[in-house]
């Protein structure tokens, strides 16, 4: 078994410039780079007279010029995002005032902010009170005369996270589901481990060979990434499983073991992802921890 992935971290773009990804289909990044974000945003538009933004991206004037002008005149149809992150939804309401196109996307069931404020998962990152014009259930079809979406409702990353599949075209919007530049960041109480693998696992019956990533460029024969997602999922959890049972017993003291190189700027980030895999592991009776697995909390091998 293959322990570390392979990363796809080239990128042709420049900030601002539509770049054709396939036909009918541009790519702007936005220039909010980041250890989380990549490059930045990628905001499609798809479409060839009629068009939907598929991730308006972050608050920022340059990117919403950006995106007008590679409209061109062509009316905006719908602003389709795939997760309430403030990297993909704050530019939703400028754009929505700029074209009067509806804001879709799957909508919270809870808006209260349960994260501390600034890690990975906090207020921060998180629009927790932002609801669509239309909300967007699995399996629902967005459609204009040119193209046809279909929704895939993939939690894990974030409750709401909805990736699309492009009809008749093997490419499937993918969000920050899948992506090829890293892997996906699952942080609690935001995002959990079991969603996360029971919504790869989905990915995988799905015919589509094409994503197109919320960050980083696209991904070709996609299952193949899945599939080694998966499998580092697993051996992520053995090294979380294998450190517990070793007498290394808080989730603060697991990460230096199992991340030793890591960039101290993604610390906090790798502490709930170790916290996701506990969650996961205790959920299935594999670990016992004495109330919720907060990161000094001991943790025993059931
Ligand atoms: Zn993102």
């Amino acid at each position: 078994m293959t322990h570390e992935l392979t990363f796809n971290t080239a990128m042709q773009f420049a900030y601002g410039e539509p770049a054709p990804v396939s036909p009918g289909i541009v790519r702007i990044v936005a220039e909010n780079p980041s250890p989380l974000t990549f490059k930045g945003t990628n905001t499609y538009l798809l479409g060839m007279t009629e068009l939907a933004v598929i991730d308006p991206g972050p608050k920022n004037e340059a990117h919403l010029a950006a995106i007008l002008k590679a409209a061109g005149g062509r009316p905006i149809r719908q602003i389709i995002v795939t997760h309430a992150h403030r990297d993909h939804v704050d530019g939703a309401d400028a754009l929505k005032d700029a074209t009067g196109a509806p804001i879709l996307g799957y909508g919270r069931e809870t808006f209260a902010p349960v994260g501390p404020e600034t890690t990975p998962q906090g207020a921060e990152f998180i629009d927790y009170v932002f609801v669509p014009d239309v909300k967007i259930a699995d399996g629902d079809v967005i459609a204009e005369k040119e193209w046809r979406l279909e929704a895939i409702h993939t939690p894990g990353h974030a409750p709401d996270h909805l990736a699309f599949a492009l009809a008749g075209r093997n490419i499937i919007f993918s969000g920050d589901h899948v992506m090829a530049w890293n892997t996906t960041l699952v942080a609690p109480p935001e995002g959990s481990m079991a969603d996360y693998v029971e919504s790869l696992s989905r990915m995988l019956v799905r015919p589509e060979s094409v994503y197109l990533p919320g960050h980083g460029g696209r991904l070709e024969d996609a299952q193949r990434t899945v599939r080694a997602y998966l499998l580092h999922r697993r051996w992520r959890e053995e090294q979380v499983l294998e450190a517990i049972r070793e007498g290394v017993g808080t989730i603060q003291s697991i990460v230096p073991v199992i991340y030793p190189t890591i960039d101290r700027k993604l610390t906090s980030a790798a502490a709930l992802s170790v916290q996701a895999h506990v969650e996961h592991l205790i959920a299935r009776g594999l670990v016992t921890c004495d109330g919720d697995p907060t990161w000094d909390r001991q943790l025993s091998p059931a």
